[in-house]
């Protein structure tokens, strides 16, 4: 639950060591300034000979990520750009974890000075135990992200014979992930707290992307319903949308996309701009 999991005050007091090891040095040491001490133990030999530590931020969320398809299939595609996935529950977080360290140790190559044989050697993907709901800003500054994804923010049900509890159920992912209530009853007034599209808008940077799918058509439209409102975002027209690379992905990638697949189910995707400030 919450109060076990741990964040930082603010972006400037994360040590993104663990996660990003080719990348950062431990932050502890950084303040001292003894960086040039060379005490890289933890770092791959590749990383260490063309990689300039402590430069880059990361700049790809994967809010919710579950499993970690989606981050594993971005890794090359985006090789210098670090991607962070985000996820709630402690075990999943560290399945993805094991996942990413196997991946790095066999993709890592065998003489010191070669390149890894996977654009990025998955040295660019991160996972992060965390509430997304409540600590982004504790986590990202203004600007920083370039794309956020909200793949399945749904569970996959089998049979819609559970109906009702299914939408409970989806109602309080929503909540979690975008702060408000879904409904499927068009009678009863939907409502979200612009507060969770605020701060979604505050760390992306203008022009930055929001990315969304799911197999729930209701859910679809109650979400862009919501972006389409808030004044910081607009719509991406469908041609453009089905030319980017990070759609294809995640249509086919993520754990529960393929789940969808195999179930003969529909996607629904929806992405939308981060707009300019207005002056
Ligand atoms: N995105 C993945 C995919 O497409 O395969 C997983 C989809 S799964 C149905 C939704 C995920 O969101 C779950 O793994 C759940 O634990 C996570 N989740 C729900 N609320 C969250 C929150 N507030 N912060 C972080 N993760 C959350």
């Amino acid at each position: 639950s919450d109060h076990r999991l741990s964040y930082p005050a603010s972006p400037a007091d994360m040590d993104w060591s663990d996660y990003f090891p080719a990348y950062f040095s431990k932050k502890r040491k950084r303040d001292e300034t003894v960086e040039e001490s060379g005490d890289h133990e933890d770092r791959p030999a590749d990383a260490a000979n063309d990689i300039t530590l402590d430069t880059k931020k990361v700049e790809i969320a994967d809010i919710g990520c579950g499993f970690g398809g989606l981050l594993i299939s971005l890794a090359p595609t985006f090789p210098d750009t670090l991607i962070l996935g985000m996820e709630i529950r402690t075990q999943v977080t560290a399945y993805v974890q094991d996942r990413i360290t196997a991946l790095r140790t066999q993709t890592q190559s065998k003489k010191s000075g070669d390149k890894a044989d996977v654009p990025g050697g998955y040295q660019n993907i991160g996972i992060i135990r965390g509430n997304a709901m409540k600590f982004l800003p504790n986590f990202f500054e203004k600007h920083q992200l370039s794309k956020m994804f909200f793949c399945f923010p749904d569970p996959h049900f089998k049979t819609r014979k559970h109906k009702a509890r299914i939408i409970s159920y989806v109602r309080s992912f929503c909540l979690s992930l975008f702060g408000g209530a879904y409904d499927t009853d068009k009678e009863t007034a939907m409502w979200t707290s612009p507060t969770l599209l605020c701060e979604y808008a505050y760390i992306l940077r203008p022009g930055g992307i929001v990315y969304s799918i799911t197999d729930v058509e209701d859910l679809h439209k109650w979400m862009a319903k919501h972006l389409d409102e808030h004044p910081m975002f607009e719509r991406i027209p469908e041609e453009e949308q089905e030319e980017d690379v990070c759609v294809k992905i995640m249509r086919t990638d993520t754990e529960e996309g393929k789940k969808v697949e195999r179930n003969k189910g529909s996607k629904w995707v929806a992405c939308f701009r981060r707009i300019e400030e207005p002056i």
